[in-house]
Order: structure tokens, then C-alpha cells, then sequence
């Protein structure tokens, strides 16, 4: 179907999780991945595994995105994927969180994703090409779950982060969308717990959680030349979890 041959792409966040599967289904459709992530003995493992090149990156640091894609195209001569999956979810509750509780997820999700697009733009531009993928979330843009009130409001800024930013680079060959994921199966979900995880599994029409390469699939699409048409926009992958207006509804 798509072919990303030759293409090089950056996965942050790629060590682990829906970003490892980004970086599988990116690597099998033919693209140069370079997985860039914090969890240096993870994303050196995977990286290893799937046959692509690894960055150590804290996506706070500016200056360490910045090097990570001067890196990348001094060794690869482009940059022509960057998919900002990066993410933590820490729970807080609203009575007790802490500046540093806001903070702290602001730098990751929210700033991390803008360092990194503004880190890229250069080489995008110059070469007339490129294509963005945001991990958001459904949390926050369409969802609530309490303890959450952060991270939904960094996933929701990341939507409109996106759609300002897909308006000043609409001209040079540039796209900029999201993928919104439901409840994917990774050890940061997994992290929530077994009341957690079975929770949302019943209340997922499929009845199942969903795997990285479903979220993998759909940043693929949005990465292709083919998606060039597709700008500021957001594709929800969550077995139709936002569906039901009920519980009978579900079924
Ligand atoms: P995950 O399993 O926790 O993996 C995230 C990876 O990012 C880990 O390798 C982590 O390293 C790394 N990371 C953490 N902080 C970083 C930083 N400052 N700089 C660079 N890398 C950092 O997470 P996931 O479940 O795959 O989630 C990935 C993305 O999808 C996130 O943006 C999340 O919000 C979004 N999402 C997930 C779900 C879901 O159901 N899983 C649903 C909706 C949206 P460590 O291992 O050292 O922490």
C-alpha cells in the first residue's frame, strides 16, 4: 500500500509502548527510523530489534531536540517523518495537584511536542517536504477521566498547538495531524492497574484494548506521501470507545 521507502523518521517516545509500534509499522513500510527516548536501555533494546538507529532525548530539553534532529540529518542528509508520540500520564487529583504536578506534564506532552516540530522545521522546509504525526489522546480533546485534568488539558493543547501550526507550513510541502488513541495495551497503561485496564475493556465496543500497531497503522497513513492533502486534522483509534450515549447503548 504506502511505501516510505527512503523516507527517514524520528518516533520520540519510541523505547516502548504505541511509539514502538509506530516505529515497527513505519520500519516495515520502509522508512529509516530513528527512535529517540529518554529510556536509553529500552530504546537501545528495541531499537536493536527492529533494526533502527536509537537518540537518548528528554523532550524538555530544547537544546536535546534540537541536536537529536541535527544528528539525524547530518547522518541521513533529510528529515521526512517526525512522529511526537512522547508522553507521560501521571494521575493527580484536582484538590491536591501540584504546580509541579502541571508543570511537569506541560513540559512533557504539551512543550516537548513543540520543541520537537519547531526543532524540525528547518530541514522540512528547506527541503520542501515533510509530515508530522501528534500522539494525542482521546482523554481530554473528547474524554474525561478523573485524575486526569492535566493531561487532558496538555492532550487537548496539543490539538490546538496543531492546528495554528498546520496554517504556517501549509505552503511548504509541510503536514501537521494527530492520532487520538483510546485504551492501547502498554506498560504505561498497564502501570494503571488490572480494575483499570478491565474497566475500559468493557467499556470498549469491541471489548478489547487496542495494540500499538493500531495506532502504528494509523500514524502511517497520516506519514505518507499519500496523506498530503490531510492537514490539521485527527484521526481517533479507540474500537469506538467514544461511541455509546449509554450503557445499553455498549450492548
Ligand atoms: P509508555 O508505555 O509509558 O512509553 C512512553 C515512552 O516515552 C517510554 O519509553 C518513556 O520512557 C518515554 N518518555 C517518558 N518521558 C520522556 C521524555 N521526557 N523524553 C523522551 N521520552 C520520554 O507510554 P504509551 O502508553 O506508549 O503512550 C505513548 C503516547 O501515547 C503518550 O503521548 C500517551 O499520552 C499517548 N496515549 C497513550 C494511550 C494508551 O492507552 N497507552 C492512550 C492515549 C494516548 P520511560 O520508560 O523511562 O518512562
Amino acid at each position: 500500500m504506502f511505501t516510505l521507502d527512503g523516507q527517514v523518521a524520528i518516533v520520540t517516545g519510541g523505547a516502548k509502548g504505541i511509539g514502538k509500534g509506530i516505529a515497527e509499522v513505519l520500519g516495515a513500510a520502509g522508512a529509516n527510523v530513528v527512535i529517540a527516548d529518554i529510556n536509553e536501555a529500552a530504546g537501545r533494546e528495541t531499537a536493536e530489534a527492529l533494526g533502527a538507529e536509537f537518540e537518548a532525548l528528554d523532550v524538555t530539553s530544547k537544546t536535546r531536540c534540537q541536536a537529536v534532529v541535527d544528528a539525524v540529518v547530518a547522518r541521513h542528509g533529510r528529515l521526512d517523518i517526525l512522529c511526537s508520540n512522547t508522553g507521560i500520564f501521571p494521575q493527580a487529583a484536582l484538590d491536591t495537584m501540584s504546580e509541579s504536578d502541571w508543570e511537569g506534564m506541560m513540559a512533557v506532552n504539551l512543550r516537548g511536542a513543540f520543541f520537537m516540530v519547531q526543532a524540525s522545521l528547518a530541514t522540512m522546509r528547506k527541503q520542501r517536504y515533510g509530515r508530522i504525526v501528534l500522539t494525542s489522546s482521546i482523554t481530554g480533546p473528547v474524554t474525561g477521566f478523573p485524575g486526569w485534568a492535566h493531561y487532558g488539558a496538555s492532550k487537548a493543547g496539543q490539538l490546538g498547538f496543531m492546528r495554528s501550526a498546520a496554517l504556517e507550513v501549509a505552503r511548504d510541502g509541510i503536514t501537521i495531524n494527530a492520532v487520538m488513541p483510546g485504551n492501547i495495551l502498554t506498560e504505561g497503561l498497564q502501570a494503571q492497574g488490572d480494575d483499570y485496564l478491565r474497566q475500559m475493556a468493557e467499556s470498549i465496543p469491541t471489548r478489547t484494548l487496542g495494540e500499538p500497531s493500531d495506532i502504528g497503522h494509523a500514524a502511517c497513513f497520516l506519514a505518507s506521501p499519500e496523506a498530503r492533502f490531510i492537514t490539521g486534522q485527527t484521526l481517533i483509534v479507540d474500537g469506538g470507545q467514544i461511541l455509546p450515549e449509554s450503557f445499553d447503548a455498549l450492548g
